[in-house]
């Protein structure tokens, strides 16, 4: 069975798609959509040998080969131009996922949508979405086995869903995760308020330099303006 996380990143692609899945292990999340006939073809990219075998392993058993190719490589560098509609990348770091998408970028002309679902740091890929002429079109976020994940949709055509007072807030919150305002948002940044204010209190007890009272400085500006919003 796929986890909670991979289901919600599948039900993000629209029916009909050609998929690639880059870093997908097991291939678990092509082969799913393949199953369910969400998709009509799939890559699943791997950069590494062990995962690389077991997604051709997973595929074969499931008789995929057809449907599912398994492509060794870096990042985007297993897909050509045109082939794919839709490209998930999920359960990495947010600066690794932008730094694939970055060093990809001639790849992504053709490719209508990006679902991508960071561990940790998601405000660096909306930064890259940003900056690249991609508007985020949704947001999902959620619980499993207590662990918080977020999940970025993102499109070439739509519209700018930021503000311009909160553009820094909602950069790192993300703009529709903070309307939705769902329990288990609140339970991220509490937690994650609870972790700054930890650091403040390090740096309180550290060295008074110039680079310690900046960096305390920042933390409790931006500590500042998320309780705001969570409170
Ligand atoms: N996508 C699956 C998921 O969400 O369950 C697997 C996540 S796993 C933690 C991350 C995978 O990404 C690893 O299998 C790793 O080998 C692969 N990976 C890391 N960097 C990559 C890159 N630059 N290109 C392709 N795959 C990469």
């Amino acid at each position: 069975n796929l986890s909670k996380r991979l289901s919600l990143v599948a039900q993000q692609i629209p029916h009909g798609s050609r998929l690639a899945d880059i870093g997908s292990d097991h291939a678990y999340l092509p082969c799913y959509a393949l199953k369910t006939g969400l998709i009509t073809s799939g890559i699943a990219g791997e950069v590494n040998d062990g995962p690389f075998q077991s997604a051709v392993e997973q595929v074969k058993k499931l008789g995929f080969e057809q449907q599912i190719s398994v492509r060794k490589g870096n990042g985007l560098e297993v897909i050509s131009k045109g082939e794919v509609d839709v490209i998930t990348i999920a359960g990495m770091g947010g600066p690794l996922i932008a730094s694939i998408l970055e060093a990809g970028k001639e790849k992504l002309d053709h490719v209508k949508r990006l679902v991508l679902q960071p561990n940790v740091a998601a405000n660096q890929i909306r930064v890259w979405l940003e900056a690249n002429g991609w508007f985020l079109i949704n947001e999902v976020i959620l619980e499993e086995d207590g662990i918080i994940y977020e999940i970025l949709i993102a499109e070439k055509i739509g519209e700018n869903p930021y503000s311009e007072e909160d553009y820094q807030l909602e950069i790192i919150l993300g703009p529709f995760l903070m309307q939705q305002r769902s329990e288990i948002f609140n339970k991220k940044w509490m937690n994650e308020l609870a972790e700054w204010r930890k650091i403040v209190s390090q740096f309180e007890k550290a060295k008074n330099t110039e680079e310690v009272n900046k960096k305390k400085q920042e933390l409790l500006e931006r500590i500042k303006r998320v309780e705001e919003v969570i409170q």
